[in-house]
């Protein structure tokens, strides 16, 4: 027998434990568990059990102790067979009384089965205002004009930082959705099933408006307002965010036809949220999703093959499939196939007029790194009945305001993503000790805490920017022109930085943070997907520089936008005058060079913004590391010589 193996109860009976017990106080703890496993223990309890007279009644206490916690160590490890137990009970009975005998005097240790105290955990971090110690978020919101949304901004907020909510987004994600392609009669019904925390997320969602909030109150602000409600409710869980994403940024497509606008815009900008499928005329709220990429092409759909034969005017039936298509249990699809005069872009309703299901067929469902909890399904169509919005053969241009809406909520998301992880990192690190000092106060954790918080806050930033470029954009020419190629940059570059951020997040909770438990690999698995779909980052630089090459009025737009902080830092300025030369000299056609342009038209705008907007600190340090040069790869090498405190300090999530 070895020490692992259980002892034979009938061969041990209490004096062999006490006498363990007095051989491992007298030094022999190590060797007593074997010990007493074979028996040998009852020789060398004589020699063992001679206690010092002086301490005779400490040891006795102590001995006591141990026994009780032995003996059920003892039971635990016994055989748990009847027989043995049967065979066993003259031995245990004698334990069990001393052990009942002996806790009469030591009920703490009886009662307690701790082994030791919980020490140096941080406190969750919930049962707070997710918005309300975000300065930069807040800061942002008044600056470009939705100081009158704070109020809601911050009961959703607080809903964000509710344990309810903190709890619908584990479940949510350790349940993901079912495919159910049929009932249990055989028909077909190709459904998904979702987790119920998924549909409380969505009903938050909806109710604050995040899938169409800006369409139904289209007062000055309102897309920046959407911007930071979708930035502090993401926080919680990034799936659902993507048929948010999807129906706010199908309404600009669906206007394209103002009778199908009128019909389907009340159902998807209402605040209902109503999951079960029905013809969406006896919908109160509905959502919409977009379904362009194919097995054999998502960056380039002029591959898809999907065909459109016209039907009755400007129906038509669609026949071929789509290799990805999220949030399938949505009301409709914006669709691209190709018509007889080219790809073309269809409204594709789930179930028919007469409640029959239209012909889409759910195969599977993907089995992703993350998004976990929203459901991204393969489909087919077989004579789908689809309506046409905009020309034939002007699918691509018909269809891009939506993408263009998507590109935006890809910013938000990533930006939501890392402020998340930041705020976390910052929480443990307040929170946790090592070598004798509070994690935050250590100078190098600070360094690397303090360049997640400058990375945040210029996503933050960008954002917002960005959201009331697009506010503006239909009443002012230069905000049209800045957000075409502002959008763009801004999707490229944060997205870009969230994957890295919330690895570094990560790191800062140390083993804690790669546990499931706590969040950081949720936003770690989720950061990547905004840089891959709605345009992958080379197909968006591309994009970048075609924008640049064919509208000049977009580089006007940009200068302007980012001359506006000139003359307050040398760095800035120096490095605004590089990349003006840069771009004349590249020509700004030169693909391989398409990422440095863009990354650099990114960091050139967040620094203006944080120059004119933030303060000294978090500007003096953005400029030094990122147009400078004075930081390594890595975040945390920011110049030490910067006002790291100030910067995390103004960061603190509660
Ligand atoms: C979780 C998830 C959900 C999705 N949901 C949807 C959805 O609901 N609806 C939908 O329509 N699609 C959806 N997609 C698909 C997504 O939009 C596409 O995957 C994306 O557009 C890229 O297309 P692709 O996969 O065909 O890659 P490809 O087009 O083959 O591109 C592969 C790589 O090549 C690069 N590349 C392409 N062209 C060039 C070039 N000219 N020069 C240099 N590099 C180039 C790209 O940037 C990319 O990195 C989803 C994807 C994911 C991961």
């Amino acid at each position: 027998m070895n020490a692992v193996d259980p002892p034979d109860p009938l061969a041990v009976d209490v004096s062999v434990v006490v006498a363990a017990v007095v051989a491992a106080l007298a030094g022999a703890d190590v060797a007593a568990p074997a010990a007493l496993a074979s028996g040998a223990v009852v020789a060398a309890a004589p020699a063992a059990g001679v206690a010092p007279a002086a301490g005779a009644d400490v040891a006795l206490v102590v001995s006591v102790d141990v026994v009780v916690v032995w003996s059920v160590l003892f039971f635990a490890h016994a055989p748990s067979s009847s027989a043995a137990q049967s065979a066993a009970a003259p031995a245990n009975r004698n334990v069990v009384v001393m052990a009942r005998f002996i806790g009469r005097g030591n009920r703490q240790i009886l009662a307690d089965d701790a082994t030791h105290e919980v020490a140096n955990q941080p406190p969750p971090l919930s049962g707070y205002d997710v918005a309300a110690r975000d300065a930069a978020l807040l800061d942002g919101v008044q600056r470009e004009g939705a100081a009158w949304d704070l109020d809601a901004l911050h009961e959703l907020g607080t809903i964000a930082g509710s344990d309810d909510a903190i709890a619908w987004g584990f479940e949510a994600n350790r349940n993901p959705p079912e495919l159910r392609t049929h009932d249990r009669f055989g028909n077909r019904i190709d459904e998904v099933a979702f987790h119920p925390s998924w549909h409380r997320l969505m009903e938050v969602a909806v109710a604050h408006g995040l899938h169409g909030a800006p369409w139904r109150d289209e007062r000055p602000g309102a897309h920046v307002a959407r911007a930071a409600r979708f930035f502090v409710w993401s926080q919680v869980e990034s799936g659902h965010g993507c048929p948010m994403s999807m129906t706010y940024a199908s309404i600009p497509v669906l206007r394209r036809r103002a009778d199908l606008a009128e019909r389907f815009e009340p159902a998807l900008t209402s605040n209902a949220y109503e999951p079960a499928l029905a013809p969406l005329r006896a919908k109160r709220g509905a959502l919409c999703g977009m379904a362009m990429t194919e097995k054999q092409g998502g960056s380039d759909v002029r591959a898809n093959t999907t065909h459109a034969e016209p039907f009755d005017g400007d129906t038509y039936a669609l026949t071929g499939h789509k290799w990805f298509c999220s949030a399938p249990m949505s009301d409709a699809f914006l669709v691209l196939a190709q018509a007889p005069d080219g790809l073309t872009c269809f409204f594709l309703p789930r179930v028919l007029p007469d409640g029959t299901r239209n012909a889409l067929r759910i195969q599977r469902l993907k089995d992703k790194l993350g998004n976990r909890s929203n459901a991204s399904a393969e489909i087919e169509l077989e004579h789908a009945l689809a309506l046409r919005v905009g020309d034939e053969g002007r699918g691509v241009a018909t269809i891009i305001e939506m993408v263009n809406h998507t590109r935006l909520d890809c910013v938000s998301g990533s930006a939501s993503l890392m402020r998340q992880a930041f705020a976390q990192a910052a929480h443990h690190a307040r929170h946790r000790r090592a070598f004798g000092a509070p994690l935050d106060q250590q100078p190098l954790m600070r360094n690397v805490l303090a360049d997640l918080a400058l990375e945040s806050e210029a996503a933050t930033a960008l954002m917002l920017r960005l959201a009331r470029a697009v506010d503006r954009a239909p009443h002012d020419a230069r905000e049209a022109a800045f957000a075409r190629i502002g959008v763009a940059l801004g999707k490229y570059w944060v997205c870009k930085r969230a994957p890295m951020l919330t690895a570094e997040a990560m790191e800062c909770l140390g083993g804690n943070g790669y546990v499931e438990e706590s969040i950081a690999p949720r936003l770690y698995r989720e950061a990547p997907v905004n840089s891959i779909w709605e345009g992958s980052g080379n197909v968006n630089a591309l994009d970048l520089l075609r924008a640049l090459a064919k509208q000049p009025a977009s580089l006007e737009a940009y200068v302007a936008e980012v001359s506006a902080a000139s003359g307050a830092d040398a760095r800035f300025d120096g490095a605004l005058a590089a990349l003006r030369a840069s771009l004349d000299a590249d020509g700004a056609e030169r693909e391989a060079s398409a990422r440095r342009v863009v990354e650099r038209m990114a960091l050139v705008l967040q620094a203006s913004l944080l120059v004119r907007f933030a303060p000294p600190a978090v500007a003096d340090a953005f400029c030094a590391a990122r147009l400078d040069g004075d930081a390594g790869l890595a975040f945390g090498t920011l110049p030490p010589a910067c006002d790291l405190h100030a910067i995390v300090r103004r960061g603190w999530p509660a």
